[in-house]
């Protein structure tokens, strides 16, 4: 492993920086203004006549530097925005010299892109434009800076959140074995004894968000049903929790529910699912291969991937999506391509095809387990890519992550009018959210002062338990100023 020397005047931006380097160099340590490491990074800087010049300086092993000049600007919190930029920048042409490599995303280290294209379109640049400064400012691939334009097009023929309208998303943290890359807190079923309290606080704390709802005037939106497993419940714990939604679901533009592993799937649930409205189910296969699936912890098969589709269609779902993931643990190009071929008869009507990556709370992470070839993985989902095209479907949705092979993306493909609203609302943070369980997070974008504030519910579901009431409390304070 390298480590770096890090030696700044802006210690302030060290994480960002250092995000930098990982972009080339993954698994880098820092160390910030001590000596020592393998390679140092020497980082100086001046201002003056308006402009502010910054310098970049590699030795120890690598040899390159980086100059860049740029205007000060009046508005302090621009120029905070801007010199991070500058710096990341520098920094980023030295890592491009010492490397020799082109990055796809370039210097963009952000979890949503396409804010950047939203922020170019709000200064009054077309699409086009928007999609070009990106590209230039931070050295994107043209395929990338592509992509984010259309998922923008995509987006922008949504209808947006008004300002009373508010989605509901209910989180059951719990699975029936635990994926050796899930970074997600969610207990495992067992033998069960968590679920009744559990699904018992659940119907306390959604009564009071009813009862908020309606005293706010609010609109319901979209629901969305997530987790963790929420078919890891039995069919009457979820006939519980879905009816203790059921004003706003009767109200609710879309209404999902995550099926989410093939082996949780009965007709009794989703009979239950479907009975209650929701008109978009998850079922995640990941991978067409069954070797893969033992690999990484979870406990189904292809074919019973086949059997939750087919019940699935039998009970009358039409909108299923599909989660894949690229790079996967033994997974070659071949693999990868077998298992779009695959997914192609199960016709999902959306697809999100993941980028693997190893999360330090993740047991892929504990195993010390390596990412794949960037290369390859790229290769990868520039296939999931053409394949999704294929069919017919546009990206609208696109997410990074720290850890991510081939520092890639994740993206959600879906047929036209099948995009889902809530995916959207909460990736460009648009919408309001009231969450419930826990760890779940509400939301509320707050007119008065132009940003989102947030009421998290506790993460441990024991804690959630004991403390329902009071998770209803910390959403009631949310919405106790008046907005409209
Ligand atoms: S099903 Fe999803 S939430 Fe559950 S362990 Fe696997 S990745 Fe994590």
């Amino acid at each position: 492993m390298t480590t770096v020397s890090l030696m700044t005047p802006t210690p302030q931006f060290a994480n960002d920086l250092a995000d930098v380097v990982r972009i080339f160099w993954g698994n880098a340590a820092f160390l910030v203004n001590e000596t020592g490491g393998g390679v140092t990074v020497r980082h100086t800087e001046s201002a003056q006549n308006g402009l502010r010049a910054c310098r970049m300086e590699m030795t120890g092993g690598y040899a390159g530097a980086m100059e860049n000049v740029r205007p000060v600007s009046d508005d302090p919190l621009l120029e905070k925005r801007y010199h991070k930029r500058q710096i990341k920048q520098a920094l980023y042409g030295v890592m491009k010299q010492v490397t020799g490599e082109n990055p796809p995303w370039g210097s963009l280290t952000g979890i949503r892109p396409t804010r950047l294209v939203y922020e170019a379109m709000s200064r009054g640049l077309s699409l086009a434009e928007a999609e070009k400064e990106v590209g230039e400012i931070f050295d994107v691939r043209a395929d990338k800076a592509r992509l984010l334009s259309e998922i923008v097009e995509v987006q922008s023929s949504l209808p947006p959140p008004g300002r009373r309208d508010v989605d509901l998303y209910v989180g059951i943290p719990f699975c029936v074995s635990r994926c050796a890359y899930c970074s997600f807190l969610s207990g495992e079923v067992g033998r069960g004894k968590q679920l009744p309290p559990y699904v018992d606080a659940l119907e306390t704390e959604m009564a009071g968000v009813m009862h908020l709802i309606a005293e706010k005037g609010l609109r319901p939106r979209a629901f969305y049903m997530g987790g963790g497993t929420p078919t890891s419940l039995t069919a009457a714990m979820l006939g519980r929790v879905l009816t203790a939604a059921r004003p706003f679901l009767d109200r609710a533009a879309e209404v999902t529910v995550e099926a989410g592993r093939p082996d949780t799937i009965d007709a009794d649930k989703l009979r239950v699912i479907r009975d209650h409205g929701a008109g978009r189910i998850s079922i995640n296969p990941q991978t067409a291969h069954d070797e893969t699936l033992a690999l990484i912890g979870r406990k189904h098969t292809v074919a019973q991937t086949e059997e939750a589709y087919a019940l699935a269609r039998k009970m009358g779902f039409s909108h299923i999506n599909m989660d894949l993931i690229a790079g996967l643990p033994g997974e070659n190009l071949e693999m990868f391509l077998k298992t779009l071929a695959w997914s192609r008869a199960l016709a999902p009507e959306s697809l999100t095809v993941h980028t693997l990556s190893i999360k330090r709370s993740s047991l892929l992470h504990l195993w010390e387990a390596e990412l794949p070839d960037g290369t390859m993985v790229s290769r990868m989902v520039d296939e999931g890519r053409r394949e999704a095209q294929a069919r017919g479907m546009r990206p609208y949705y696109l997410y990074r992550q720290k850890h991510m092979a081939g520092n890639l993306e994740n993206v959600g493909y879906a047929l036209p009018g099948r995009a889902c609203l809530y995916n959207v609302d909460m990736m460009e943070e648009t919408g309001n959210v009231l969450a419930v369980g826990a760890g779940a997070i509400s939301k509320r974008v707050n007119p008065l002062i132009g940003r989102i504030e947030r009421a998290p519910n506790v993460s441990e579901i024991g804690h959630y338990i004991q403390r329902a009431d009071e998770m209803l409390e910390r959403k009631r304070a949310l919405w106790s100023f008046d907005a409209f």
